[in-house]
């Protein structure tokens, strides 16, 4: 259980304007962009890096998703990449000191046809090999781990069974954005906020710096962590993506009564919920079919999301809705990150996280801190690089990404 009375290490601000040239930039100050700058100051002592923000820390999705925590995938480059950061999670309030309100919770996948109870098996299994604790769970095992479940679905959605990750776990979003934050900033990583990024610099092919609100800066190597925003910031290096952008909403409630202490969802429904440490009940499910950069909020959204979960959890139509938000993901062709070089010597990318980065912040800020250090991709993450949509080498895994 977290310790509330911890609170979060401070933030060294500079004092001016950013320095002419850095080793290091990175645009984006969401988890992944504070994520790398960290490892890059504790792992590897670089810390001339810049991580310029257009907004405030963590404005992005880093600070608006549902929190959870798995690695619960379906190929094995996946689990094991996702299970180290599981891994990583679990240990982040120690390596920080900051709490950032960790709890392994578990979390239960249901389906409700023979396909998905095929899909779930596969899942076990595959999950077994590759190192994380998924288990086969009946309807009656069901019931006892989540007492306020129809297991009729409302007479629409019949519970066959489901897969049960054990280690899946939430912690405060915008909590680990700070953790990382503060941690490289205290090593003399320097933080900019409202400083957006309008264009990259380049010597002949290669990228050599930005061009930003606050004037251009020179660097070694520019990192582009930008969420949603890929599209338009890869295109400043002349480098198309094979991503679009969906918006993604979720919403809470208000108060219910403590103790839903497991996450649930269905991906065959594509909805989960939790409860935050406040109470509220923590709703989200699919993207917009339609992209868009739009995170306004809509009623269709909240229409179908509540139809669906208050099928599988009755008492939820009891609660009122609190709040609704949205964020703009960038969704991947296979539905698989992309992280390393880009073709383009000087610029690499962190992307296509799409509705499931935020479980990825830890091994993904480490393994790209690796790569910016050493040059070359660490074999944790080696599978994803862009090319392998040239290579025809896809890690098509629509199917874990839990919303679709
Ligand atoms: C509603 C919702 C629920 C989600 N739920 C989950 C979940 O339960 N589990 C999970 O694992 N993932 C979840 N996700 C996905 C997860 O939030 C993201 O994949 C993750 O936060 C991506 O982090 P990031 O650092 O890459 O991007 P972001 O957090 O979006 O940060 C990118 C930053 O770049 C900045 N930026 C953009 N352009 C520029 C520029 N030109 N110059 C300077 N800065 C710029 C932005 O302002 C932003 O702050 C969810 C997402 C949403 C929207």
């Amino acid at each position: 259980m977290s310790d509330y009375t911890r609170t979060l290490l401070p933030v060294r601000w500079p004092d001016d304007a950013p320095k002419a040239s850095y080793d290091v930039v990175i645009i984006g100050g969401g988890g992944h962009g504070l994520s790398t700058a960290y490892h890059l100051a504790t792992r590897h002592g670089i810390t001339n890096v810049a991580v310029l923000e257009a907004d405030y820390i963590a404005s992005g999705n880093t600070g608006r998703n549902t929190t959870i925590i798995r690695a619960n995938y379906g190929l094995p480059e996946a689990i094991r990449f996702y299970q180290h950061s599981l891994e990583l999670y679990q240990g982040l309030e120690a390596e920080t000191g900051a709490d950032i309100l960790h709890q392994t919770k578990g979390i239960v996948w249901l389906a409700h046809t023979e396909m998905a109870m095929r899909t779930e098996r596969a899942r076990c299994a595959m999950n077994q090999a590759s190192g994380a604790q998924t288990f086969m769970r009946t309807p009656a095992e069901l019931k006892e781990l989540v007492p306020q479940l129809d297991l009729t679905g409302g007479g629409r959605y019949p519970v066959l069974g489901g897969s049960h990750h054990v280690e899946g776990a939430t912690a405060r979003h915008d909590r680990v954005a700070w953790a990382y934050a503060s941690g490289a900033s205290q090593r003399g990583v320097d933080l900019f906020q409202h400083t957006t990024v309008t264009g990259l610099r380049r010597d002949g092919a290669r990228v050599v710096g930005v061009e930003t609100t606050q004037g251009p800066i020179a660097a070694g190597v520019v990192l582009s962590a930008v969420g949603g925003r890929v599209s338009q910031v890869a295109a400043m290096a002349g480098v198309r993506l094979p991503v679009r952008t969906h918006p993604l909403h979720a919403f809470v409630t208000n108060d219910y009564a403590p103790g839903f202490d497991i996450i649930l969802a269905s991906t065959e429904l594509a909805c989960y919920v939790s409860q935050t440490d406040r109470g509220q009940m923590l709703i989200g499910a699919e993207f917009d079919a339609q992209p868009s950069y739009s995170r306004q909020s809509s009623y269709s959204a909240l229409r179908s999301y509540s139809y669906k979960i208050t099928r599988l959890l009755p008492f939820l139509r009891d609660m009122r809705i609190l709040r609704t938000w949205a964020g703009i993901c960038d969704i991947s062709a296979d539905f698989s990150p992309i992280m390393g070089a880009t073709g383009v010597d000087g610029f690499l990318i962190t992307t296509g996280w799409g509705t499931w980065g935020f479980k990825a912040i830890p091994a993904g800020g480490e393994a790209l801190a690796e790569l910016i250090a050493t040059g070359r991709p660490p074999d944790l993450i080696a599978p994803f690089a862009l090319d392998r949509f040239r290579r025809d080498h896809v890690l098509a895994d629509v199917a874990s990404a839990g919303t679709r």
